[in-house]
This record gives C-alpha cells, structure tokens and sequence, in this order.
C-alpha cells in the first residue's frame, strides 16, 4: 500500500499554504508564530522550491539558485527566521564582467559601481549621482509606464556598454528586460547596490534545514509528496483544499504555486469575474533557465583569484533576444569554493547559468537529450577559455533545462522569476474575488528572487492574518507598505 503523506493531518486548518517555496515557507513560519493552526503542502519531496539542492557521488552538492541576493536578506531572515538564518549570510565580492565591450572585477555597489562609471565608462559624476539616486527614489507605488529602456536613454543616451554594465546583472537576477518599467529595474538594482552581492554559508541545504527546524518549532504541519489538487471555493469563500484525494477544510488558502496554476488549475476560472480572468489571460509567465554543473576534483587548482560570480558575453551588445537565445552567447558563472560549505568536504564546482525560453526544449525525447548534451559540450568550450582544460579537470557534468524546472517546482514553463509585472496587480487581487484566496510567490519581477518572494510571503501572511482577525475587514496597506519600503531600503 503506498505511504500515505497525510497521516495524522486534522481536518481543519486555519491556514493552508501550498507550496514550500520561499515565500510560502516564510508565510508558513509567521503565520504559525501568530498562532494559527497551518498546514504546509508541498508537492516535490523535499521543501525549498527553485530554493534548492541535488548530491552527486563524489560529495558534490549542488545549489541550483544560490548564485547572489541583496544585502536585505539579514534582515528578512533575522526577522522572519533567526538570528542564527541571518548569520551565516557573508558577502561575495569577487564579482567579474567579460564581454567585447568591457572587462572588469568589481564589489558590486555603489561606491565601487560610481568609480568604474566615472574612471573606466568616463561619465560625467553629477550624471552617474542622479542616476543612481533617481534608482534609490524608486518605489512600488511609482509611475509604471517609465520602462527601463527610457530610463537609461535619459541618463546615458547612445552608452550600450553602459547600460550591458548596468542591465545585464539584473536581467539574470530577476528575468527584466528593457522594455520592463524602470521601476522593476530600479528597486532591484538599488537593493543590490545598497551593500552589494550575498551568499548563504553553508549551501540551500543548511538554509532550508534551519528553516525546516523553525517551521516545526512553530508548529506548522508540514507534509511533502502532497500535490494539493483543488482550492475548493463555496460561494465567494474558500472552503479546503483537496490533496493526495484527500478534503481539508481551511478559512484561508496561500498559494505559493505559480500564479497562473492557481487561477486556472487549483481554483478555476469559472469561480472568477470575467474582468479579472481577462486580466489574468494577458498575464506573461517569465522566461526559465538552462544550468550546467561542473564538478572539478576537490584539490583542482581553481582558486578564488576566479571570482564568485562571473558575467560573460560574446555578443557584441546587450540584447534580451540574445540573452533568452537557444544559441547562447551569455554564461553566467557562479564558482563554489570549500569556502561556500566550509563543514563539509571541500569542493570546487562551478554553475554556468542561462536565461531561456521552454520552446526552445518543448522537444521530442531524442532531440531534447541531444540538445542537453549539446548544452554540456558547448558549455565546456566557453568555459576552457577561463579555465583551460576544464574538460579534463572535471569529473562530472550535467545539465538542467526549463523541462527540468517544470518537472519539479511545476511552474508553467519551467517559470524562474513568476510573471512578468502585471501578475502583481492580478496576484494581489485574488482575496478580492474569493474571500480567503492569498497568493505568494514570485510575480512582477520585484517580489521574485530569494528576498522578493521572501518579503511577499511576509506582506502576505500579515494580510491573511488580519483578514482572519477581522473577519475579512481588515486593511493591510500600512503593513505592505512596511515591508516593500524594508525591500526597497536594503
Ligand atoms: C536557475 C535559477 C537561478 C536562480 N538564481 C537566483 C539567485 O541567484 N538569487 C535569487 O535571489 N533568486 C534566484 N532565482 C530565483 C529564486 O530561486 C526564486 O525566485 C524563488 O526561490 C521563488 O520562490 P517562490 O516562493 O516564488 O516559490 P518556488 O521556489 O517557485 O516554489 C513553489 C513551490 O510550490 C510547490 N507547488 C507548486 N504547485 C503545488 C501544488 N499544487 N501542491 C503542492 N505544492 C506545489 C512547488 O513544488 C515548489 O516547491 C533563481 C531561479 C532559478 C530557476
């Protein structure tokens, strides 16, 4: 008889929140620490969603997406989490650019990003100052329509290498492009030049560990291999859930599934207006990403000299086309040191990602494992030319692909960063349709990312906490104005 994951579980909840992402991990955690009776679902064996982790033989462990977040994360996880979470945050600072424009090494912030404009890009400083406090001024509430195209021909106008120095770390970081607002560019932007670039000491693995120990010291009922099948709606209310076949009665229901799924799998559009199901049809699931880990022997002569993480390009501009390309120009190089887990055995990886598009592997078996293999060798190639012989050095290779990404997060294409901005204003509207219905989770390029969905699985539980308080009268605003003005000033 197969295990059953639900044994044990009550029938009722206050909260459901489905989906051990980030942001409904978070949601989870303070919801239980307001005293609510929760019950955490999680599809995938193990919590952390796109926050995670895979062991080879050999003693390598992989991160998939710990490559780099702002210095905001202390604070989100030593409020949030524990003083212990924020602690082993530590900064990376050997950040490095190669493309035909320009090459360079820098800490990433502002002070750092202010000389290379001035010294190396000769800008003019009172321009490169109003740049950046123009970025720094940004907030959620601001003007949308500025895209970050116009954002950038008003300061640096004709600067191409200028805004690859400038857009290229973003677009990687969250998926954004020229023609997103300038606003999704800024805040981000300004986040990271607050105090630079951060990493987790110890690996997702260590992270999403204490996380679990939290959770269970909250007392959040936490059940993995539970696919949450329906969100089931009486009237304008949620009711339950049903998982694993199994009905559960809840007062309100996080979602931490992609937003899209939400909508139209869990719940279904036939319980919305028709206004919010055509706004949500027009909502852009953001692009997905190819990686390729690099195992190299533990004693490699790899050293940090490398860098941490390392931008390259060989295409002559910055292009969002180029850089969503099946035919890949830019790598982006995350190197993990016996420094990033420095309990466990020493090891030199190193990640190449990629930003992509799921059409480019929607593909028939045969063509989509070729392609994989493709992915691999050709990866190696671009890599010999910063660590020659890689091919040999190495002692394992493999790679993920959007495919790999949909399998186990099941996100709508392999989805890394949610949708695109407007998913935030459909997101947001949800508990106004169905009383009871919250999403958390990446959406609008802002609130995607480690701190993103971190911070809106805070802005969200505090909202389902009052509803629950209230009856549902309750308004949130000040407490997500809090939050968005904490993401915005880190
Ligand atoms: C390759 C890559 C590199 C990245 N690099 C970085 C980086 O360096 N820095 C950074 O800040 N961010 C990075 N990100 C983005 C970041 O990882 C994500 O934005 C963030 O982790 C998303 O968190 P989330 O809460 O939105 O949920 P997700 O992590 O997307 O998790 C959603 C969870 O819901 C579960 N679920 C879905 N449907 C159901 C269901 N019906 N029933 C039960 N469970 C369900 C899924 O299994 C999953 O566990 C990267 C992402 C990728 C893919």
């Amino acid at each position: 008889m197969p295990k059953d994951h639900l044994a044990g579980a009550q029938d009722h909840y206050d909260v459901v929140v489905i989906g051990a992402g980030l942001a409904g991990l978070t949601s989870a955690n303070i919801l239980a620490r307001q005293g609510r009776s929760v019950l955490l679902l999680e599809q995938h064996y193990k919590l952390g969603g796109l926050a995670t982790w895979f062991k080879r033989p050999g003693h390598h462990t992989f991160d998939i997406s710990l490559h780099g977040f702002p210095y905001g994360m202390v604070k989100s996880c030593r409020r949030y989490w524990s003083p212990e979470i924020a602690e082993s945050i530590v900064q990376l600072t050997g950040i490095r650019f190669d493309n035909p424009m320009f090459s360079l090494t820098t800490s990433f912030n502002r002070d750092d990003f202010t000389k290379l404009l001035i010294d190396q890009f000769q800008l003019d400083p009172n321009t490169v100052k109003e740049f950046f406090d123009t970025a720094r001024g940004m907030n959620f509430y601001d003007d949308q329509t500025t895209t970050a195209r116009e954002l950038f021909d008003r300061f640096f106008p004709g600067r191409e290498d200028v805004i690859r120095l400038l857009m290229e770390p973003i677009t990687y970081a969250n998926g954004s492009t020229l023609e997103d607002p300038a606003i999704s560019y800024g805040i981000v932007f300004s986040n990271f030049m607050s105090k630079g670039v951060y990493t987790f000491e110890g690996g997702t693995d260590k992270l999403v560990g204490a996380m679990e120990q939290e959770l269970k010291k909250s007392g959040v009922d936490i059940r993995i291999r539970s696919d949450c099948e329906q969100v089931l709606v009486e009237g304008d209310k949620v009711k339950g859930v049903v998982v694993n076949g199994r009905t559960i009665k809840c007062d309100a229901v996080v979602s931490n599934s992609n937003l899209m799924s939400t909508i139209f799998k869990l719940v279904g559009e036939e319980k919305f207006d028709r206004g919010f199901i055509d706004d949500a049809k027009n909502v852009r699931v953001n692009n997905s990403s190819t990686q390729v880990y690099i195992a190299l022997k533990p004693d490699d002569p790899l050293d940090e000299s490398m860098g941490d993480l390392f931008f390259t390009s060989t295409a002559p501009t910055f292009n969002t086309d180029a850089l969503l390309s099946r035919d890949i120009t830019s790598r982006t190089y995350s190197m993990y040191y016996p420094k990033t887990r420095p309990e466990g055995r020493p090891q030199k990886l190193i990640v190449s990602s990629t930003n992509a598009r799921w059409e480019d592997w929607d593909l028939p078996e045969a063509e989509y494992e070729a392609s994989k293999q493709d992915l691999c060798e050709t990866t190696l190639d671009a890599l010999d030319h910063y660590v020659p012989g890689v091919r040999e050095r190495a002692v394992h290779v493999e790679a993920s692909t959007p495919r790999t990404f949909n399998h186990y997060t099941q996100h709508m294409h392999g989805a890394s960063f949610g949708t695109k901005f407007e998913g935030l204003a459909v997101s947001r509207a949800l508990p106004q349709q169905i009383h009871g219905l919250y999403h958390a989770g990446s959406v609008g390029i802002i609130m995607s990312g480690w701190l993103g969905a971190m911070n809106y699985g805070v802005i969200v539980a505090n909202e389902v906490d009052s509803t629950l308080m209230t009856g549902g009268s309750a308004s949130t605003d000040a407490a997500e104005r809090a939050v968005v003005a904490d993401a915005s000033t880190n």
